[in-house]
């Protein structure tokens, strides 16, 4: 059973939006959090427009680096055409062991591309507040969350990644499951989503079931720049950190 939110996380919620009935005396987790699905809505994903939802492990030279050194390889890296207009690669940060969670974004934006920094600006800022209301984090002494792009290299004009792009770059995501050993993946916004569960379906349609990828709870929710201007959906976004949460205590 998951722990009670606590006062801080309270506070967490409230700067995200979002107000808990007030405390009550006993635990009650379980009327804020319902039960996790049945096994039987458990996706198991089919290929995506004809990829593979599991791409082979890195065929790229990445294997057996450290996580410093890694960072270094991707940041040189040309292993698809996203290199050749990119201003910096995204490597991501966080959690510099092991991590609890991965959290596995869409592409970065311009601001992010010339920072060299997942989620550095307001959508940063509230992913930080969710994580923190989910008991992660991805800054500060000892944080427990690793924030990376599906993509680590900005796309031109903004336009999603191709599916070649996508399963180059996955040998930089392979090497870093390997290096940081998650207990979870969570996948902001529609292109991270459907990279990860192997779906071509809407995002409504993603959110709300626990999916698998390389043997890893996987939960879908909403990119924090969609929150930022869709506030009414944050209620939802909340509902699936709760179903992270679960699948966490429970794995
Ligand atoms: S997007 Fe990934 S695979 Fe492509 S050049 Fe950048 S780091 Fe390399």
């Amino acid at each position: 059973m998951s722990a009670p939110w606590d006062e801080r996380q309270r506070a967490m919620l409230a700067e995200m939006g979002l107000r808990l009935p007030p405390a009550p005396r006993a635990p009650l987790i379980e009327a804020e959090a319902p039960p996790l699905p049945s096994p039987s809505v458990v996706s198991a994903p089919p290929p995506l427009m004809g990829v593979p939802a599991r791409a082979p492990s890195s065929p790229s030279g990445f294997e057996g680096l450290s996580l410093p050194a890694l960072r270094e390889a991707v940041s040189a890296c040309r292993g698809c055409g996203l290199c050749e207009q990119r201003r910096q690669a995204v490597f991501g940060a966080g959690a510099l062991q092991q991590a609890q969670w991965l959290v596995v974004t869409d592409p970065v934006d311009e601001a992010d591309d010339g920072a060299g920094e997942a989620l550095s600006g307001d959508a940063g800022r509230l992913l930080d507040r969710m994580l923190a209301a989910a008991g992660q984090s991805r800054t500060g002494s000892a944080p427990t969350a690793f924030v990376t792009p599906i993509v680590k290299c900005r796309p031109p004009r903004g336009r999603a990644p191709q599916p070649a792009e996508l399963e180059a770059c996955e040998a930089v995501l392979a090497a870093q499951v390997a290096l940081l050993q998650p207990r979870l993946v969570l996948a902001l916004g529609l292109q991270a989503a459907r990279r990860l569960t192997g779906l071509a379906e809407p995002l409504g349609r993603l959110r709300g079931r626990l999916h698998r990828w390389r043997e890893l709870p996987l939960v879908v929710t909403y990119h924090p720049a969609y929150l930022l201007r869709s506030p009414a959906d944050k209620a939802g976004a909340w509902d699936d950190l709760c179903l992270a949460r679960r699948a966490l205590h429970s794995a």
